[in-house]
């Protein structure tokens, strides 16, 4: 797991042969070592910048993206509880699937040259779902 931090010492890149001074960003990881002020050098080097995802661990080697953004997300069990599920529940979750549908092809028509597999584009629609179930509750009271 690397990513940028301030340099202590003053240092030169052995691969491009780039320089840095003290206090300057430059771009780390331990293992497999990699260190440039270069961010193009370092990533050439097996670098990979981990701080948007604290969490994940790093996964060897060159993964160069394409969906492999979830392979480092925890496996949770759940248990799901035995319980009597009554209609108007139901007909809520009806509801809820509707306005998803509904969302979906608000923000297709919103970002017509989004890629609707992205996670930007789920996030819009999600928050459509909401207003749209938002306003759904407005217009009955
Ligand atoms: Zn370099």
């Amino acid at each position: 797991m690397g990513g940028k931090l301030t340099s202590k010492y003053k240092g030169q890149c052995q691969f491009c042969g780039s320089e840095w001074k003290v206090g300057v960003d430059i771009l780390y990881q331990k293992n497999p070592k990699a260190i440039c002020s270069e961010e193009a050098c370092y990533k050439e080097q097996g670098g990979t910048i981990s701080e948007y995802k604290p969490f994940s661990k790093p996964s060897g080697g060159f993964t160069t993206s394409g969906g492999s953004f979830n392979q480092s997300d925890p496996t949770l069990k759940m248990d799901l509880p035995d319980v009597e599920v009554p209609d108007g529940i139901k007909i809520a979750a009806e509801t809820v699937l509707q306005s998803f549908v509904t969302a979906h092809h608000m923000a297709k028509s919103l970002y017509p040259s989004m890629d609707e597999n992205t996670h930007t584009f789920s996030m819009i629609r999600s928050n459509l779902v909401d207003k749209i179930l938002t306003v759904c509750a407005l217009s009955k009271e």
